[in-house]
């Protein structure tokens, strides 16, 4: 067993926020440490808790299908992505219409040790969660809009493609009609170098 999936199991057994939660935590993440792509998103949705799959709800197929461009076999491919989350669980919903922001606690106990595993070739940070935990002092539509690195990799900011973030999608056209391809070309270049 190599040094991430040993994280993983240790991930997997986390109930640190029970309590917090009010019910069983259920810590989702999917992927190997060949990775070649790792995505980084806020926290799973109830959907996901429910099936203990990534991205298996209307934001998965809105990222996958209009924004990706790629398939379910290829997105759920290990080798391809590895999907992880600022908040490892499923948070309970807010008193508004979302969910409860990710717990603090998670990010730096999880998130820190996976990237540092994986070998992957760039980033995908979907949505402001996200994109705070690794550029804190910067505005989000501002790094929506311009390339950075992690670790020396490419990373790209994409808004979370939840029907709940239609004002920010009405504000800003230019994303899909623009950004996003480019942000595009590069996943679909890191998924050729998977199959190399
Ligand atoms: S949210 Fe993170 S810290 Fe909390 S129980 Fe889940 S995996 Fe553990």
């Amino acid at each position: 067993m190599d040094d991430l999936e040993k994280l993983k199991a240790e991930l997997s057994a986390c109930r640190e926020c029970r309590d917090l939660f009010g019910f069983e935590p259920r810590p989702v993440c999917m992927g190997n440490f060949v990775a070649k792509i790792v995505q980084v998103s806020q926290a799973p949705s109830v959907h996901v808790h429910e099936t203990g799959i990534s991205f298996n709800d209307v934001s998965g197929r809105r990222l996958r299908n209009e924004w990706y461009r790629i398939s379910e076999e290829v997105f759920y491919d290990p080798d391809v992505f590895y999907i992880t989350s600022v908040g490892h669980c499923y948070p309970g919903k807010s008193k508004n219409k979302g969910d409860n922001p990710p717990p603090k606690i998670c990010a730096g106990r999880w998130l820190a040790k996976e990237i540092d595993m994986v070998r992957n070739e760039m980033f995908v940070l979907v949505g402001k969660a996200a994109a705070d935990f690794f550029f804190p002092k910067e505005g989000f539509t501002d790094l929506v809009f311009s390339d950075h690195t992690i670790k020396g990799k490419p990373a790209y900011v994409i808004p979370h493609p939840s029907p709940l973030n239609v004002r920010w999608f009405k504000e800003h056209p230019e994303f899909e009609a623009e950004r996003m391809a480019k942000i595009r070309k590069a996943v679909h270049d890191a998924i050729a170098s998977s199959e190399g």
